[in-house]
């Protein structure tokens, strides 16, 4: 009994008025809906998001964090303060993270456990190059970021899993559904067998990678696909809305 998570990724857009206008158009739409919905903007606009939300049921994630909760780390945010603005999401471990910013599978392990004692629940990404997949390495790929990138700890309540093939963000190339399909099977069936089958049947795995409102439908009736990490499509309230209708 999962339930949707429609979840968008901002990544590095929004300026002030538009960012908390973007959140305002989400939240109006957001009444009496099946899917979870949650919004990951930029962290400068995280407070006046929450603030414009208000009661209504969106909820609010950042989109990396630190490992610790505070000191002299420059730049960096921790998950304490995440929850502290009224964030109850963070996405850790994104491929462009893990490419612009070398984090490792053991770094993204860490955040995901201070994720956890601050009491928010981690969104941990994991998916394989182009190159990857070519080779037939794609569910080797998957099982090993898992291992690295996954708390043993981790339950239904506190963790998220996000699958985006990195050949499939940004680029309009969408996975098949039978892509999807069997790449979230194995997250659960490997998940299942190293973190303990109670725990992993209820895990939430999304897929992420050009998801519109055209594609949604087919990938989410997918068995094993329980929402989406929407990149561009999320800066549009309609387009957003439009794939958490097709849940
Ligand atoms: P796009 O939806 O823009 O392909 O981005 C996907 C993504 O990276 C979400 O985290």
């Amino acid at each position: 009994d999962r339930r949707f998570l429609i979840a968008g990724n901002w990544k590095m857009n929004g300026l002030l008025q538009d960012g908390v206008d973007l959140a305002k158009a989400v939240a109006a739409g957001s009444d009496g809906r099946k899917a979870e919905l949650l919004v990951c903007p930029p962290a400068t606009l995280i407070k006046p998001i929450v603030d414009a939300i208000g009661g209504a049921a969106v909820a609010v994630g950042g989109q990396d964090c630190h490992y610790e909760d505070s000191g002299a780390f420059t730049g960096d945010i921790s998950p304490t303060m995440l929850k502290d603005l009224g964030c109850g999401y963070v996405i850790l471990g994104h491929s462009e993270r893990r490419a612009y910013h070398g984090e490792s599978d053991a770094e993204v392990k860490a955040k995901a456990e201070a994720a956890h004692d601050a009491g928010l629940v981690a969104i941990i990404c994991v998916g394989e190059t182009e190159a990857q997949r070519d080779a037939n390495e794609t569910l080797t790929v998957i099982s090993t970021q898992l291992y690295g990138s996954v708390p043993e700890a981790a339950t239904p309540d506190n963790t998220v899993i996000a699958y985006e093939p990195v050949w499939a963000i940004g680029t309009g190339r969408t996975a098949t559904p039978e892509q999807a399909q069997d790449v979230h099977d194995h997250i659960r069936t490997y998940g299942m067998a190293t973190f303990g089958p109670d725990n992993w049947d209820g895990v939430r795995i999304l897929y992420g990678g050009s998801m519109k409102p055209g594609n949604a439908g087919e990938l989410l009736s997918q068995p094993d696909v329980d929402g989406g990490l929407i990149g561009g499509a999320s800066l549009k309230a309609d387009d957003f809305l439009g794939i958490a209708d097709a849940a």
